[in-house]
């Protein structure tokens, strides 16, 4: 007798439909939820940190010994970087436009008593770019720090192509090592439907249908971006670039979406994320650089989230956004979107370099964060689909590129 059994994402899925119902039934006695199912969640996410730094060490690694050419490499690179950059540029402006087209319809909050604690805000472009660069060699790894896990690889993975051209060596422990950490992740992601329950239920139970509030339409707006940008961003790229029809992207995707929504953490979606993009067509060389790369520098949903929210802070203020101050929002935004490390909530500890750099009051950040994790869940959606679409454009263009030699 074969039982036949039930897809991932259809798990998933199930279990996402009764997390929310089970923490709607548990919002008198959110404790419960607490005590008791947050946390397996926190287990469940523990273990995929744990394996996700070795996974991307030796993957990108395997990838780039499997290359066997440091240009092709930087070719890649580029290619991301650019895809990375346009897509967080466009983000940000749609956030912008959709927030100065429904603004008045925001609720005007009142400013007088705002208390924010503007210490972790001083975010600065020369110190991010420092900060990518390990001095310890173990440190990036106790830090969980996946800029410097990546940088580490590629010079070790270069100086590998290096010494393999000068005397064909057998590098076969690495792709050894890179399964067994593949394998591992394969275990731990069985238990994804678990997963996501533990983590869901007990935001809902504790939030409750009432923390929407007098924010539902800021978020309304929020949500309606993201939707607007997936839809004709990653859709027309994937289409056109990637050679992958759009409603097959998403429904490939719906695992790894899924899996950020409910837990709101692009590093923890990671594993997901590669395996949904390589059942997609995503090279496994490419995939494992880009992805790694994107769910720490590419935040497509972050860079909406605090266009949105720049408006709406300023318009609580008073304050009316003049066209060059926007473009400053898009430029850093933008980057700040780089520096927005891939775990929840730090997309709006980055919203205060934003507003700072308009002078707009950083203590507006209080105005929208009580309602952060709603946001978050649909910004992390947006984050790692944006970096899915790109390995499959890029994996597409390279197989393009190949096939011409
Ligand atoms: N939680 C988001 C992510 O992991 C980052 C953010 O807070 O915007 O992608």
């Amino acid at each position: 007798m074969t039982k036949k059994k039930m897809a991932l994402s259809t798990q998933i899925f199930i279990a996402l439909i009764i997390a929310i119902i089970a923490g709607v039934a548990l919002t008198a006695r959110p404790e419960i939820a607490t005590t008791y199912i947050k946390p397996f969640g926190t287990i469940f996410l523990n273990l995929i940190k744990w394996i996700v730094c070795p996974l991307v060490f030796f993957s990108i690694m395997a990838g780039v010994i499997s290359m066997r050419d440091i240009k092709k490499v930087g070719v890649i690179g580029g290619r991301t970087v650019v895809y990375y950059m346009c897509t967080t540029a466009f983000a940000v402006a749609i956030g912008l436009i959709f927030a100065n087209l429904f603004k008045g319809v925001f609720p005007v909050l009142s400013t007088t008593d705002l208390s924010f604690e503007p210490s972790a805000t001083s975010v600065n472009f020369m110190d991010t770019l420092v900060g990518i660069f390990p001095s310890n060699f173990l440190q990036p790894f106790v830090e969980a720090n996946m800029l410097q896990i990546i940088v580490a690889a590629l010079i070790i993975g270069f100086a590998m192509i290096m010494i393999n051209e000068r005397q064909e060596m057998d590098f076969k422990a690495i792709n050894t090592v890179n399964d067994i950490c593949m394998k591992a992740m394969e275990m731990i992601l069985k238990f994804s439907p678990v997963g996501v329950f533990c983590l869901l239920c007990p935001v809902v139970a504790e939030n409750g249908p009432q923390i929407l509030g007098s924010l539902a339409k800021v978020l309304f707006v929020g949500y309606l971006c993201y939707t607007i940008h997936a839809i004709v961003v990653y859709s027309t790229a994937v289409s056109t670039l990637g050679n992958l029809s759009s409603i097959k992207f998403f429904k490939g995707m719906l695992p790894a979406m899924m899996m950020a929504f409910s837990s709101a953490s692009s590093v923890g979606t990671l594993p997901l994320n590669i395996e949904c993009s390589e059942k997609l067509g995503a090279d496994k060389e490419v995939a494992s650089f880009v992805l790694p790369l994107g769910a720490t520098i590419n935040m497509d949903g972050t860079a909406i989230y605090q266009g949105v929210c720049s408006v709406f802070i300023a318009s609580c203020f008073g304050i009316d956004l003049t066209f060059s101050q926007m473009l400053t929002i898009v430029l850093t935004a933008t980057l700040a979107s780089i520096g927005t490390a891939g775990v929840p909530g730090a997309g709006m500890v980055m919203l205060a370099m934003v507003l700072q750099s308009v002078g707009l009051p950083v203590e507006g950040i209080a105005l929208v964060a009580g309602v952060d994790r709603i946001f978050d869940m649909g910004r992390t959606v947006v984050n790692i689909t944006g970096d899915s679409s790109c390995a499959i454009v890029v994996s597409a263009m390279q197989r393009r590129r190949e096939s011409k030699k």
